[in-house]
C-alpha cells in the first residue's frame, strides 16, 4: 500500500485542519489548509516548533480560536486513514483513564513508519484463486509445473506468489494461460508470510476442553469475559485453536491473540499456522523490522489478516472485523507498560471487548488476583465476597496429553542440607540420576550474572551502583560490575576502595556462577545457560530451544526466560535454587508473583510420558505457599491471598494510583509531593460530598530503589474502593501538577493501577 500524497483540489476544501501530535501537551492544534483534499482521519505533515511532525486530523472545524493570520499551513497530506472510529474511541478512553496526552496516546500506537514524514510504502503481492473447475484434458502429461499449480489451487481458496515460487521458478509462464482463459483470477494484497499447508493432526478434545469450547462458542455475539483457569499443559492452546476455527468460519471476522512476551510468539505462531493455515496470520512484536511492522499492522488494519498474534501494544491495533480477543498467560506483569502511557493491556482488552461487544478469553494456570476476584463469584462456594462475578470461570484440572502427569514437588530444607556453591546434595543427586537416565534437567535461578554482590570481608564494603541506590552484579566473564537497574557498568576493583584489602569475594549465586559450578561437577554434561546475557537477537532462543528438543542439551540453567510456555518432552527435573528473598519481600504482590513463577517453572517438568519432579531449595519449607504449590492448589492459595487483600484494602479489593516524581535533588521532590498531598486532601475536603467514596491519600514515600540513574525518587499513593473518585482526584491533581512552580525542575508521572513503585 502506498500512502500517496494528496493533490490539490478544485472544489473549496476545508480551511482549518485540527490535528493531534506526538507532543506532551494535552491539546489539539489548528493549521491552515493550503488547498489540499484533507479528510478527517488523514495523516498530515505540519510544522511544529521548528520541526516537521505527523499529525492525525481529528476535525475540520469551520473556525479556529486562533486568528487565521497566526495559523501555520499544513505542509503535506496523505490519503490513508490509519484509525477507525472504534480504535479512536479506545485510545480516547485510555488517554483519559491513564491521564496521558491524547496526541501521544494516538501517535505512539502507530508503527514508526507512519509517524515519519515521508510516504510509507508497503510491499504487495498477487494471490490467485481458481474460478472454475479445471477441464480434464487441460493438463498434458509433460506439464508437471502446471499440474502442481492446479493441485495447489484446488487445495487452497487463495494461493500466494510465494507458494508457487516453491514449485518452480518458471511458474509464471505456466500460469499465464490459466489467467487468460479466466480459469484463474488474481488480486493484489499486502505481502505477508503465507502459512504452509496444514500438517498437524487434530486431537480429540477431552471433556473439560470440550465443555470450555462449547460454553464460549455458544456465546460469541456479545461482551463476556471468560477466565480459562487451566493447569500447565491442560490444553489451553488447543482450546484457543478451536475457538478461532469457530469464529473465523464467519467471513471477514478477525481474532486478536495476545501473549506477554516476544519469546512466546514463535511457538504459538507455529501451532496456529499449521492448524489454521487457510487464514492469513501476522505477528506484532518488538523483534519485527520497521517495514515488517508496517506491513503487519496494515494487514490487520485493512482486515486482510484474520489472525493477529501480538504483545501488549497490539491491543491498540485497528481491526475492523474483530470478533474475539484472547490473552494468554493473563497474569503476566509484562502486560503492564512501564513507561510512557502506563496502561495494562489486560484492562485495555476488557474495555475494547466491551466497546466492540465481543468475548475476551483470559487464560492462565495462575490467574492474576484481579481476574480471580472478578471470577470467583462464579464458583458456588464463594466464601469471601458477595461481589457479583463479572467473568465466567472455566476450569481445566488435568493435563491434556494422555500420559502427562503433573510433576511432584518437594522442598529441600536448606537449614538441614546447606547448599554448596548454590546446590544442595539432594539436588546434585537428582541431576546425577537424570544424566544417568539421559533425561534433561532445568535449574531455575532468577538472577543473571556471576554473583549478586561483591564483598570485602575486612571492612564489609559492598559494591554499589554509582547512579542508583542498588548493589551491582558481578559479571565475571566480562570482568564488569553491572547495575541491572540502570545498565551502568564499572570495572571490577583490584582492591577494596574503602580499606585497600585485595581479597574481594563474590557473594551469592547467579546464572554464570551456577553454570561454572555445574561444569566442574558434571564435566561430561552438555550445559546451556539461558538469560538475557546469552540470548540476544531474535533467533538465539529458537536455536537453543531446538537444541533442547533434539536432545543436545542435558542441563539448562535459566532465568524466568525459560519459565514459561516451553514444552520439553524429555525434561523430568526442575530445580529451583533460591526463592527466599521473594518469600518475605515487603512488596505485597511478591508472593502472588512467586507462586505464579514457581507454578510456571514446575510446569516445565514431566510434559511428556515420563513423570516430572521439582525440587525447591528453601529455608522455609513450612511456608503455606509451598503447601499450596505441592498440591497444585492455586485456587486455595489465591483465596487466602485475596482474603488478605480484602482485609488490607489492597488491589483488587481497592483501586490505587500513584503519582511518581523524580529530580536530581530529593528536597524538590519532597516539596512537590508534599504540596500535592495537601492539595489533594483539600480537594477531597471540598468535594467530599460529591464523591461516592473518599480516597485515602498517603504521605510521600521513597520507593525500594530510592535513587535511579542519578534521580532521587518519591511517590504518593492514592487508594479507594471505587475507581471513579480516584479518577476525579487524579484529574484535579494532574491539572494542579502542570501549574506547580517546581514543575520544570521535576519529572512526574501518573501510574494508574500501578504494579510497582
Ligand atoms: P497449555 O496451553 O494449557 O499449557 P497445551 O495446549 O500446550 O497446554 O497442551 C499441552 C500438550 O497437550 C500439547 O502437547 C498438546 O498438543 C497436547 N494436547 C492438548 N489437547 C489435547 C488433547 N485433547 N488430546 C491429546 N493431547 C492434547
Ligand atoms: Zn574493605
Ligand atoms: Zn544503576
Amino acid at each position: 500500500m502506498c500512502s500517496a500524497a494528496l493533490s490539490t483540489q478544485v472544489t473549496s476544501p476545508a480551511r482549518i485542519v485540527r490535528v493531534v501530535l506526538d507532543v506532551p501537551l494535552d491539546r489539539q492544534f489548528d493549521y491552515l489548509n493550503p488547498g489540499l483534499d484533507i479528510r478527517e482521519g488523514n495523516r498530515v505533515v505540519v510544522p511544529f516548533a521548528g520541526r516537521q511532525l505527523i499529525g492525525i486530523v481529528m476535525a475540520l472545524p469551520a473556525q479556529s480560536d486562533v486568528p487565521e493570520h497566526k495559523l501555520k499551513a499544513v505542509i503535506q497530506g496523505f490519503e490513508d486513514v490509519p484509525f477507525d472510529a472504534a480504535t479512536l474511541k479506545l485510545l480516547r478512553f485510555c488517554a483519559d483513564y491513564y491521564h496521558y496526552p491524547f496526541g501521544q496516546t494516538v501517535l505512539s500506537s502507530l508503527p514508526l513508519r507512519l509517524r515519519q514524514t515521508k510516504p510509507a510504502v508497503s510491499r504487495k503481492m498477487w494471490v490467485y484463486t481458481l474460478v472454475q473447475a479445471v477441464p480434464e484434458n487441460l493438463v498434458g502429461k509433460r506439464q508437471l509445473v502446471l499440474s502442481k499449480l492446479i493441485t495447489l489451487l484446488q487445495q487452497h481458496k487463495e494461493c500466494s506468489e510465494r507458494i508457487f515460487g516453491e514449485v518452480s521458478s518458471g511458474w509464471r509462464k505456466a500460469m499465464q494461460p490459466l489467467l487468460e482463459t479466466g480459469l484463474v483470477s488474481r488480486r493484489e494484497v499486502l505481502a505477508i508470510r503465507p502459512s504452509l499447508p496444514a500438517s498437524d493432526h487434530e486431537p480429540v478434545l477431552n471433556e473439560e476442553q470440550a465443555h470450555a469450547v462449547n460454553r464460549i462458542v455458544k456465546d460469541l455475539s456479545r461482551f463476556q469475559p471468560w477466565l480459562l483457569f487451566g493447569v500447565t499443559g491442560s490444553g489451553k492452546t488447543e482450546i484457543y485453536i478451536r475457538l478461532l476455527q469457530a469464529v473465523l468460519a464467519e467471513p471477514e471476522s478477525q481474532v486478536l491473540i495476545m501473549v506477554p512476551e516476544i519469546n512466546l510468539t514463535p511457538q504459538l505462531e507455529g501451532r496456529f499456522r499449521s492448524r489454521l493455515s487457510q487464514f492469513p496470520l501476522v505477528t506484532l512484536h518488538s523483534h519485527l523490522s520497521e517495514s515488517e511492522r508496517l506491513q503487519h499492522w496494515q494487514a490487520a488494519q485493512s482486515g486482510e489478516a484474520r489472525i493477529v498474534i501480538g504483545t501488549r501494544l497490539s491491543v491498540f491495533t485497528p481491526m475492523p472485523h474483530l470478533k474475539l480477543m484472547i490473552l494468554d498467560e493473563e497474569h503476566d506483569s509484562s502486560y503492564k507498560q512501564k513507561d510512557g502511557m502506563r496502561y495494562h493491556a489486560r484492562d485495555v482488552a476488557l474495555v475494547r471487548a466491551k466497546q466492540c461487544g465481543i468475548p475476551v478469553v483470559l487464560g492462565s494456570a495462575t490467574p492474576s488476583l484481579e481476574s480471580w476476584y472478578n471470577a470467583i463469584g462464579d464458583v458456588e462456594k464463594s466464601k469471601h465476597t458477595n461481589k457479583k462475578p463479572s467473568y465466567r470461570l472455566l476450569t481445566l484440572n488435568h493435563r491434556a496429553a494422555a500420559q502427562a502427569q503433573l510433576p511432584r514437588i518437594f522442598c529441600v530444607d536448606t537449614t538441614h542440607s546447606p547448599p554448596e556453591a548454590g546446590l544442595t546434595p539432594q539436588l546434585k543427586q537428582a541431576i546425577t540420576q537424570r544424566l544417568e537416565r539421559a533425561e534433561q534437567s532445568l535449574l531455575f535461578i532468577n538472577r543473571r550474572g556471576y554473583a549478586p554482590v561483591l564483598h570485602c570481608s575486612a571492612c564489609q564494603w559492598l559494591a554499589d551502583c554509582r547512579r542508583c541506590s542498588a548493589k551491582v552484579v558481578l559479571h565475571l566473564r566480562q570482568r564488569l560490575l553491572r547495575c541491572h537497574h540502570c545498565g551502568d557498568e564499572q570495572p571490577v576493583p583490584l582492591q577494596c576502595p574503602s580499606c585497600g584489602n585485595p581479597d574481594l569475594r563474590p557473594v551469592g549465586q547467579a546464572t554464570q556462577r551456577v553454570e561454572e559450578t555445574l561444569q566442574q561437577l558434571f564435566p561430561q554434561a552438555r550445559i546451556a545457560r539461558v538469560d538475557r546475557d546469552t540470548i540476544q537477537g531474535k533467533d538465539a532462543l529458537t536455536e537453543l530451544l531446538s537444541a533442547v528438543h533434539a536432545g543436545k542439551i542435558d542441563i539448562l540453567i535459566g532465568t524466568q526466560m525459560l519459565a514459561k510456555g516451553h514444552d520439553f518432552a524429555n525434561l523430568t527435573l526442575v530445580g529451583v535454587l533460591d526463592t527466599d528473598s521473594a518469600l518475605y519481600s515487603p512488596d505485597y504482590r511478591a508472593s502472588e508473583r512467586l507462586f505464579a513463577q514457581l507454578m510456571q517453572v514446575s510446569g516445565r517438568a514431566g510434559r511428556g510420558d515420563k513423570p516430572g519432579e521439582v525440587l525447591i531449595q528453601t529455608a522455609f519449607p513450612q511456608h503455606p505457599l509451598f503447601g499450596a504449590l505441592q498440591q497444585q492448589n492455586y485456587a486455595e492459595f489465591a483465596d487466602s491471598l485475596l482474603q488478605e487483600r480484602i482485609t488490607l484494602q489492597f488491589p483488587p479489593a481497592a483501586y490505587i494510583a500513584v503519582m511518581k516524581a523524580e529530580a536530581a535533588d530529593y528536597a524538590l521532590v519532597e516539596q512537590f509531593l508534599t504540596d500535592l498531598t495537601l492539595s489533594a486532601r483539600e480537594f477531597i475536603a471540598q468535594q467530599g460530598g460529591i464523591l461516592s467514596e473518599k480516597p485515602v491519600i498517603y504521605d510521600p514515600v521513597r520507593p525500594g530503589i530510592a535513587r535511579l540513574n542519578r534521580m532521587e525518587r518519591g511517590y504518593v499513593m492514592m487508594q479507594c474502593t471505587q475507581r471513579n473518585p480516584i479518577q476525579q482526584l487524579l484529574h484535579a491533581a494532574v491539572a494542579w501538577a502542570r501549574q506547580h512552580p517546581l514543575q520544570a525542575k521535576i519529572r512526574w508521572v501518573v501510574d494508574v493501577d500501578a504494579l510497582d513503585y
